[in-house]
């Protein structure tokens, strides 16, 4: 049984994560939270948690994960410096512990537009800037990892289909459940390996899109 913490567990899609996670056999979902408030809720489900900060100490809950997804965020309505505090140096931060602590994969929730913020939605920029300095240093650090891609997060159902590629050359929208599936299929080894990669909702079942993707060892 494999442990898979989970960054930004009491967030929309870190919820989704954690109920595949938890129907998914040969896991164990530990839910990284950052009030004593929200354990009620992950009780409820039976699901294990640990009180961290991003942007404090993660040593003890690096340790207790074989593998991690991060799918932690500061949300759109943050000041800007949040931003650079959370998505960029938060995710860093765990990424470090994570690689000294042995984690076999680390799976990073990024977003469409990361390769090149540049070209992104100039209000979008400071953060697409962000997220692409933390996949930067999980590409550079020699852990295993997978870098989830999506574009639009809707509320819609679970499809468990995507079209998945490198770069999609155009934008548009995935729920967050098909969302949490992708980040899910990728923890298992050998699937989208050391690759970052753009997801969309599409016509192609999850599973053959992500054997599709080419493994980097
Ligand atoms: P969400 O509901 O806002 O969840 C974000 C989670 O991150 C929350 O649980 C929050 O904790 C946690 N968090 C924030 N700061 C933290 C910190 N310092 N330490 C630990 N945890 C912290 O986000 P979502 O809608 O599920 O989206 C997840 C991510 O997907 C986004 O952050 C973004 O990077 C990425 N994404 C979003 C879109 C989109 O269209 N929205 C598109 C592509 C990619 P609390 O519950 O305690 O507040």
């Amino acid at each position: 049984m494999e442990t898979i913490l989970v960054a930004g567990a009491n967030g929309k899609t870190g919820r989704e994560i954690i109920e595949i996670l938890k129907g998914t056999p040969g896991y164990k979902p530990l839910a990284m939270i950052r009030k004593e408030e929200q354990k009620a809720t992950f009780d409820l489900m039976e699901v294990d948690t640990i009180l961290a900060d991003l942007e404090g100490d993660l040593r003890a809950a690096a340790k207790k994960a074989d593998k991690i997804i991060f799918a932690a965020g500061s949300g759109g309505h943050t000041p800007p410096e949040k931003t650079i505090d959370v998505d960029q140096n938060g995710a860093i931060n765990l990424i470090d512990q994570a690689k000294a602590a042995g984690v076999k994969k680390f799976v990073m929730l990024s977003s469409m537009g990361v390769a090149d913020p540049k070209n992104g939605p100039e209000d979008l920029r400071h953060y697409l800037e962000a997220k692409k300095v933390a996949d930067d240093h999980l590409k550079a650090c020699f852990m295993e990892y997978s870098i989830v891609r999506p574009g639009y997060l809707t509320t819609g159902d679970k499809t468990n289909k995507i079209r998945a590629g490198e770069s999609l050359g155009e934008f548009g929208k995935i729920s967050r459940k098909d969302v949490a599936q992708v980040l899910v299929d990728c923890l298992e080894d050998g699937i989208a390996q050391n690759r970052a990669f753009e997801i969309l909702s599409g016509d192609i079942g999850i599973e053959f899109a992500l054997r599709e993707i080419p493994n980097n060892r």
